[in-house]
């Protein structure tokens, strides 16, 4: 492309919310055939509300929702910033922690007023030496209206589930629509479980869907369909989601997301908005016709 034809096309982008790297980044993305997508902060709005506060032992649930959100002050993760908000609303003291970790893909650990603390989902259930099976009917039934489940575990023991749920973007639908129009094959990239993952990919219309994926495997996954002769760009807002913006042909970041996905990647969706993906795809068009 011509160096006017660059300009003017990043140009465009710009006043339509699409930051664009350099030339290449916009001429790649008219030349994939498969876009990747991250479900949570990216096919979401990422701002997942608690909607339920489940004890499965003798705890109140106000207590549950305390001990979790005390340690989930220190995630960034868009599920930790939903429990801290509802314990804020619900007028909850919060503990100090000690000892935090987070475990990326997993959930996050640490000690509460001297209880040890973890929360997540079930591999991080698994990596404290407990089973998820006893409470697998009422996960399962949260999974199926596309919430989140994470489990409480305080000093050994499982006390309590946590569901989130995350409302699809606006226009999300719309887009994946016109992208599939397009001929591109469409897949939902995500680390939640592959109930809840396959409940929201039903309502945005994707029907192919890697659920349960380590923050290495989104990028191993990338690397999978590359191998198979796939062109793809990967669209995510994550930390987790780095390495595989980085692999991909083309990297989408959201704006909404985190800087190091931003870095990233070579196109970047201001205010997050997914329609983005559709007109980077289009500009990226125009461009490569202005070659010829
Ligand atoms: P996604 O790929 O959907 O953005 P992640 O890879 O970030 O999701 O996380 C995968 C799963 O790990 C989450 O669905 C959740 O169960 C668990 N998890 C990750 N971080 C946290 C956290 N800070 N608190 C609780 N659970 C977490
Ligand atoms: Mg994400």
């Amino acid at each position: 492309a011509t160096p006017m034809s660059i300009m003017v096309a990043t140009g465009r982008g710009a006043t339509h919310g699409v930051l664009v790297r350099d030339a290449e980044a916009l001429e790649t993305m008219a030349r994939v055939d498969t876009l990747v997508f991250d479900k949570t902060g990216t096919l979401t709005e990422g701002k997942p509300q608690l909607t339920v506060v489940e004890p499965v032992e003798a705890i109140a649930a106000d207590e549950l929702l305390r001990l979790a959100a005390s340690l989930e002050q220190g995630s960034e993760h868009p599920l930790a910033g939903a429990i801290v908000a509802a314990a804020g609303e619900r007028g909850l003291r919060l503990g100090a922690v000690q000892e935090f970790r987070a475990e990326a893909g997993r959930g996050v650990t640490g000690v509460v007023e001297g209880h040890a603390v973890a929360l997540g989902n079930a591999e991080l259930l698994r990596a404290q030496g407990l089973e998820d099976e006893a409470f697998a009917g009422r996960a399962g039934a949260l999974r199926e209206r596309g919430a989140t489940v994470m489990f409480v575990v305080v000093d050994g023991r499982v006390v309590g589930l946590l569901g989130v749920a995350d409302p699809v973007r606006a226009g999300a639908r719309e887009t994946l629509e016109r992208l599939r129009g397009q001929g591109l094959r469409l897949v939902m990239l995500t680390g939640d479980h592959r109930a809840t993952a396959e409940a929201v990919a039903r309502g945005l219309g994707i029907d192919e869907v890697e659920a349960g994926v380590s923050p290495a495997g989104k990028a191993e996954f990338i690397r999978k369909l590359q191998l198979e002769g796939r062109r793809v760009a990967m669209a995510g807002d994550g930390i987790n989601d780095a390495p595989a913006l980085a692999q991909a042909e083309v990297g989408i970041a959201m704006g909404s997301g985190t800087d190091v996905a931003i870095e990233s990647a070579g196109i970047t969706l201001l205010h997050g908005d997914l329609r983005g993906v559709a007109r980077a795809r289009t500009l990226g068009v125009e461009t490569l016709a202005n070659i010829r």
